[in-house]
Order: C-alpha cells, then sequence, then structure tokens
C-alpha cells in the first residue's frame, strides 16, 4: 500500500498548518499567533463533532433533521470540476453535491489502490465538510469570524483589519474527521487526488509533509 505511510503522517496538526498556509493572508500572520489560529479551529472543529455525536448517529440523520435538501448535480462544466466537490448555499438550507468531481475523486484514489475510498465514502466525507459550513452559518458562527483578525497593509498607511478565513476549514476537516471516524485528517485526500491523477508524485507529497512537519517544529 503506497498510500499507507502518507496517511499516518496526515495529522490534524500538519494538515491544519497546510490548510492555514494557503490561506490568502498567511504571510502577515505573525510567527506567535499560528498556533493560535491552528489550536483554536480544531478544537471548535472537535467539540461541534462531540455535540453532534451525541444527539445523532449519522451525518445523513443530521441533514434529515435538519431539513437541508441535498442536492446532486450532474451537470457541471469541467473547467468547474477542478473546485466544485460540494458547496454549501450560503443562508439556505440546501447542499449541492457534485457528481462528475467525486468520480472524477474515486478513479484517481482507484489508480492509488484506495479502494475504501469509494464514491459512497468520498459523498460522505463531502457532504460532511459542507455540513459543517452549513452549521457554522447557522447555529455556532463562522470560526473566522470569532477568531481575531489580523492588520494587513493593503494601500499606504492604511491597515485594515482581516480574518483568517481558512480557519473555517480547518474545523470542517476536524469535524469530518471525528463526525466520520477517519484514521486520517481528511485534507490529505486533495494530495491524494493529485497524485493518483498523475499531476504530482509520491515524493513531492513526502517532501511537503517534511516541510510542514519544520514549519509546525520551528513554532514551538
Ligand atoms: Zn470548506
Amino acid at each position: 500500500m503506497p498510500y499507507k505511510n502518507i496517511l499516518e503522517r496526515a495529522g490534524d496538526r500538519v494538515m491544519s498548518m497546510a490548510e492555514l498556509m494557503e490561506d490568502n493572508s498567511f504571510k502577515k500572520i505573525p510567527r506567535n499567533k499560528i498556533e493560535y489560529f491552528i489550536d483554536e479551529s480544531i478544537n471548535i472543529g472537535n467539540e461541534t463533532a462531540n455535540n453532534f455525536l451525541n444527539k445523532y448517529s449519522s451525518i445523513e440523520g443530521i441533514c434529515e433533521h435538519k431539513k437541508i435538501e441535498i442536492k446532486i448535480e450532474t451537470e457541471e462544466y469541467d473547467f468547474e470540476t477542478v473546485r466544485l466537490r460540494g458547496e454549501y448555499k450560503e443562508g439556505k438550507e440546501k447542499i449541492i453535491m457534485y457528481k462528475r468531481s467525486m468520480k472524477r475523486m474515486e478513479e484517481a484514489y482507484k489508480k492509488l489502490g484506495m479502494d475504501f475510498l469509494n464514491y459512497d465514502n468520498i459523498y460522505k466525507i463531502l457532504l460532511a465538510h459542507e455540513l459543517f459550513h452549513y452549521i457554522e452559518s447557522k447555529e455556532i458562527g463562522k470560526i473566522y469570524e470569532k477568531l481575531e483578525q489580523i492588520y494587513v497593509i493593503k494601500l499606504g498607511p492604511l491597515k485594515r483589519l482581516f480574518p483568517i478565513q481558512k480557519t473555517s476549514d480547518i474545523g470542517a476537516n476536524v469535524f469530518v474527521k471525528h463526525v466520520l471516524d477517519l484514521s486520517f485528517n481528511p485534507k490529505i485526500l486533495n494530495y491524494l487526488y493529485f497524485w493518483g491523477s498523475g499531476l504530482v508524485d509520491k515524493n513531492r507529497i513526502l517532501n511537503y509533509l517534511d516541510e510542514l512537519d519544520e514549519n509546525l517544529m520551528y513554532l514551538s
């Protein structure tokens, strides 16, 4: 199983670091604040998962109880499939799942021998992710609005406060891992998808994981 040592390294802190580094304002975050954003977001993801596991037995059960409409979109354009897998429509009780993207993911994972990542499981993982954004929006508030904002200088002397939007995805990934009882943080699935699609090789992912580990070590 060539993917095994990658999955084993995909813990919450490492993958949260990866998520945070993708934030547009990452470079502006003071170094002594990075752990704050990672830890607080992980805590909210875990707490939210615990609350829901106490009340419901499955993510489908949550969606049913909250009367969230799940639409499986089968029509999509190729240029959309790069980004769109699932989508929570802000302010509505509706989550859209993109079938062709999920099929593509299934194909890529199959190439790596990851048969457990079949369509049904991919669907659950992506649905749980969007469900977290629904819960943020409707019930607990968005993580990036709850956490501190950071100053970013945009034009000349003007400093403005900006939220760190990727903290919401850190929370979502941790929520998904916990609610579905996965052994890995689902953020890693993006990199495995790139590998299975032939866009990167295994060493590139391992090198990136080394870099993330180093970044985390540097903080403590
Ligand atoms: Zn998200």
